[in-house]
């Protein structure tokens, strides 16, 4: 028989689990700008190991942002994942982000990847290719080399408003000063084969097609091309040299995949066990892998043809994303100045 007060102790104890339970987040909102097959193998994944049901919403990334910005205080959004630092640090700019404190995150994502707020979970670097029929690797080692009168006519790129390239001027203006980008966004602007339009597969195409002697792409689409089993693809990708800029100096630009968690997130715990996960062994390799990205967590191994096709390893540039951020604004003013739209 049961004791009066051992019964009580039960009691207490059980209505502590029932409180806990009640607390604990059974769901996420997240709201995410990348929409990959492998996502979706880390969504579920997560759910199997935590018991959290990931509810999605996917949209464009500037889309998502402003729709966040919009549902203000009543947001159901956790978490908030794009692509690019420079759409990271806009978000933070608008007061988006809530500070995230884990030991977790700190030990697994290298300080130049973090800030406080947002956590990069895979790297894509901002490279050069060039037509080996037209252009030397010599004439291409470096960022700064695309401005060349050398390069008269030859060089190609997407949009200058795009946050791909704002966030390569926000590097160079760290590295090289806001003047010296600025000569180079007028000697970049110069050298067009053509005004900036298309992705930046469409660059690599125009490259391998003879359009343009050189461009300015991110890895990623470059290691998709590699992978690609179309006759035309293929073609174009022997006639293409890729160059690992400015190894002999601050290195190659690099960008991320990113997220954090939201200041009116309504299930902070499950975020915050969302965000950890992410830098997990397991989710860094969905994560980079899904998109031909690099992990950030050191010892992931990575197996991917398009980018072993890329050739091994290069000296990345290691400005912190937050230092970055700081200087997208004033690429643009940059950009504007220089023509470069
Ligand atoms: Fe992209």
């Amino acid at each position: 028989m049961i004791k009066l007060k051992t019964l009580a102790v039960l009691l207490a104890g059980a209505a502590a689990l029932t409180s806990q339970a009640q607390a604990a987040d059974t769901e996420l909102n997240l709201y995410t700008a990348r929409h990959y097959q492998t996502d979706e193998n880390l969504y579920t994944d997560f759910t199997a190991k935590t018991g959290i049901k990931i509810n999605r919403i996917e949209g464009k990334e500037e889309e998502l942002l402003e729709r966040i910005r919009n549902e203000g205080a009543n947001s159901p959004a956790d978490i908030f994942i794009t692509v690019d630092a420079a759409r990271l640090a806009a978000a933070d700019q608008y007061g988006l982000f809530a500070t995230v404190d884990s030991p977790t995150l700190k030990a697994a994502i290298p300080a130049h990847l973090r800030t406080d707020r947002w956590f990069a979970y895979s790297t894509r670097a901002r490279v050069i290719v060039y037509n080996k029929l037209d252009v030397k690797a010599e004439q291409v080692r470096n960022y700064e080399d695309l401005a060349k009168p050398a390069l008269k006519g030859k060089v190609c790129t997407r949009s200058g408003s795009h946050a791909y390239n704002l966030s390569l001027g926000a590097a160079l203006i760290q590295h090289l000063g806001a003047a010296r980008t600025e000569e180079w966004a007028k000697g970049l602007v110069a050298n067009f084969a053509r005004a900036p339009k298309g992705g930046d597969t469409d660059q690599i195409k125009a490259v391998g097609a003879g359009e343009c002697g050189v461009a300015l792409v991110n890895s990623y689409y470059l290691a998709r091309m590699l992978k690609s089993s179309k006759p035309e693809d293929r073609k174009a990708m022997e006639r293409i040299g890729i160059i690992w800029p400015n190894q002999g100096s601050f290195g190659t630009h690099i960008n991320i995949s990113g997220g954090g968690m939201l200041k009116t997130a309504p299930h902070k715990q499950a975020a915050v066990k969302f965000l950890e996960y992410l830098a997990s062994m397991e989710a860094q390799d969905y994560f980079a892998n899904g998109n031909n990205e690099w992990p950030v967590v050191a010892g992931v191994k990575l197996s991917n043809r398009g980018l072993e096709a890329m050739g091994g390893s290069f000296k990345a540039d290691t400005l912190p994303v937050g230092k970055l951020a700081e200087s997208v604004v004033e690429a643009q003013r940059i950009y504007d100045r220089a023509g470069f739209r």
